[in-house]
């Protein structure tokens, strides 16, 4: 089993000094590898170059001088056996050039160097999955380096890192016996350096998963805005939105930062203090999101999420135009509120936690396709629109009434059971008459959603049923 566990350095001012010298050769050295990589894999696709061997000297092109290699167009492209080198080894192997020429970087330890060159490398392979085309790093987006596996020793509560030295660290936690480190990242964030330790126990496995048939309870999961979670057991887990908690405080420190004198160091120190509050919101988001995980993960043995397009959700809406081509409002203004919402609830996040948390303790996780889940009814399976109205679920065809949230979830719970082939029983399911309380539903802005014992307002609804003591029989 392989698992992350990080402490905060307790490193001295030398120290930190050291380490932030690094990060900054470290990036320029990422970043001057990336572009001869780019350049390298421009030529392969030589056609599009024309004449050209290189677009940015515009040398021309010729087949006795340009040697084209699809890896890099660093170092030596053959190992000494005569056998090929990949991208990485290419660019590893002009490492000792490097340092002759720019002895600065002798500081570096060598292998946090060549572990620099492997992230360039998984980028790249990444890239060629399928994934997007690595990009260049600003001061804001390099923030790490690491070691590899072997190197870093530890010691109690102190940590050796080659060519920085020893430091202590918080030792908020003890690392499990059995458990060796492996590789080592540090990083820093605003409020200060931090230590990642991968550690690995072979003996355990990655994730142990249940029989179908040691399957006892299931539960169906709905993710929203207002509620984060609605579970099919009726439960119902508020979003707690800290983005937008502290947004008044966080519009205040970017003003107040951005009427700083350029380059001063009391902008400096605003900018810091700007940081420290969106690291206080990540912060707090990850605690929540892992409590919610262990929360589910103690719930039941499977957990059925809803397979969400979260990118597809906060898409830019399309420009209108007139036949003038002038541009017409297309409501990209109202929903840039709901696209920072749908951000806030970091449901992308939740969902690998969740993940992450039922394979370790051997639960089962699935996605299933959200469609209909939230017009169908969950008793009959008759689906229509109207069912739902705003947060009331209400069928058209046989009067089952219920939250619409965890109508959704009894829904994608039923859905994920069909999949697996499990026996719709298993199902955590609301017992009672499902009055959510009002503390829970709706957003901490006093935002209290439908009380579902009152009658509906909607006109077309009563025309259908009759109400009695609160529930509806078909006329
Ligand atoms: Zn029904």
């Amino acid at each position: 089993m392989i698992l992350a566990y990080k402490y905060k350095l307790k490193s001295t001012p030398s120290q930190e000094i050291t380490m932030s010298n690094w990060l900054s050769m470290l990036r320029s050295h990422y970043n001057f590898c990336l572009r001869d990589r780019i350049e390298a894999y421009e030529q392969v696709k030589s056609p599009k170059l024309g004449n050209y061997s290189d677009l940015k000297t515009k040398a021309p092109c010729c087949p006795l001088t340009c040697s084209i290699s699809p890896q890099s167009q660093l170092g030596n492209p053959f190992k000494k056996s005569g056998k090929k080198r990949n991208g990485y080894e290419m660019q590893s192997s002009e490492l000792r050039f490097l340092k002759k020429a720019r002895p600065w970087y002798k500081k570096i330890h060598s292998t946090v160097l060549q572990q620099n060159l492997r992230r360039l490398e998984t980028a790249f392979l990444n890239f060629f999955d399928g994934r997007g085309y690595p990009k260049f790093k600003t001061r804001q987006k390099f923030k790490s380096f690491s070691y590899p596996p072997n190197q870093v020793k530890l010691k109690e509560n102190k940590i050796y890192l080659p060519s920085i030295g020893w430091m202590k660290f918080f030792e908020s936690r003890k690392i499990p016996d059995g458990f060796e480190a492996k590789t080592i990242t540090v990083r820093s964030l605003s409020d200060g350096w931090y230590v990642s330790i991968r550690i690995e126990n072979k003996d355990i496995p990655q994730s142990k998963p249940k029989d179908l048939g040691q399957v006892k309870t299931a539960i169906g999961c709905d993710l929203g805005i207002n509620k984060l979670l609605a579970l099919s057991n009726g439960e119902l887990r508020e979003n707690p939105q800290f983005e937008k908690r502290l947004s008044k405080r966080k519009t205040i420190r970017q003003r107040r930062a951005s009427r700083k004198k350029r380059g001063s160091s009391n902008q400096k120190r605003a900018y810091a203090k700007l940081a420290r509050l969106d690291q206080k919101i990540v912060n707090q988001r990850e605690d929540h999101q892992w409590k919610t995980a262990h929360h589910l993960a103690g719930l039941a043995d499977v957990i059925v999420l809803e397979n969400l397009n979260i990118q597809g959700m906060i898409k830019k809406c399309r420009a209108k135009q007139d036949e003038n081509g002038k541009f017409l409002k297309n409501g990209q203004s109202s929903k840039r509120a709901l696209n920072r919402l749908i951000r806030d609830c970091s449901w992308g996040n939740l969902k690998l936690k969740i993940q992450s948390v039922a394979a370790k303790f051997g639960c089962i996780c699935l996605d299933v396709n959200p469609k209909f889940t939230s017009q169908k009814c969950s008793h009959c399976g008759h689906i229509q629109k109207e069912n739902r109205n705003k947060e009331r679920f209400l069928c058209f065809n046989c009067g089952f009434l219920a939250d619409a949230d965890i109508q959704a979830s009894l829904n994608i719970g039923i859905k994920g059971l069909e999949t697996l082939g499990i026996g719709q029983s298993k199902l955590l399911r609301v017992t009672e008459e499902v009055t959510p309380k009002p503390e829970m539903t709706g957003s901490r802005n006093g935002e209290i959603s439908v009380s579902l014992e009152v009658e509906p307002g909607n006109l077309q609804q009563l025309s259908l049923f009759e109400w009695v003591n609160g529930e509806a029989i078909p006329c």
